[in-house]
């Protein structure tokens, strides 16, 4: 019901848009604290690299279990979900499927890490600052460094490529053959 002007639902929706919008920025900052990464990393980006999990899916995942752990209480049936019926509330599933979106499939992070997306999961090692340039493409890269002002050209300082991309770095510099045959 409308009381002055705005709906009350209205009110309280953008309340709730609000606040998932400041929890999931603090998350990308902490996300991005724990890869070492620059600033300018997307949310989806950092939290992928973290390994973590998006909290709007996860409280969207712990709500399901709470209306229905409820709905299973006043039935009179037993309180406790069955583990089988967790299948669905996987917050893997919901978090690939929101990844292979149109959105975020083609960001480079993305594309690198989700078809392999439960291997990475299961790492047990923190990724470094440099895995973390090579897979942003935010560091010490001719193109990025031009992008936010540091450097007045993308070229490469090694070989004088005309785009120093991480790409360029992984695959092409020369001044890297000895690292890449170690990675290859
Ligand atoms: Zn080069």
């Amino acid at each position: 019901m409308a009381l002055y002007g705005a709906p009350v639902w209205s009110h309280r929706l953008t309340c709730a848009h609000r606040c998932k919008t400041k929890i999931l920025s603090l998350q990308r900052r902490v996300a991005i604290r724990m890869v070492r990464g620059y600033r300018t990393i997307s949310f989806e980006a950092a939290t992928l690299l973290a390994c973590f999990p998006p909290l709007d899916i996860l409280a969207e995942r712990d709500a399901r279990i709470y209306d229905r752990t409820r709905a299973l209480r006043q039935s009179g049936e037993s309180a406790s979900y069955p583990a089988s019926a967790f299948g669905a509330l996987r917050w893997q599933e919901t978090w690939c499927a929101r990844l292979r979106g149109d959105r975020y499939a083609h960001k480079r992070v993305v594309s690198a890490i989700l078809p392999a997306f439960e291997a990475w999961m299961r790492r047990k090692r923190r990724v470094t600052f440099r895995l973390t340039q090579v897979l942003t493409g935010h560091g010490c890269f001719g193109e990025y460094l031009c992008k936010i002002g540091r450097e007045a050209m993308a070229v490469c300082h090694h070989c004088e490529a005309d785009q120093d991309t991480a790409q360029h770095t992984l695959e092409a510099c020369p001044a890297w053959t000895v690292e890449r045959q170690v990675l290859v």
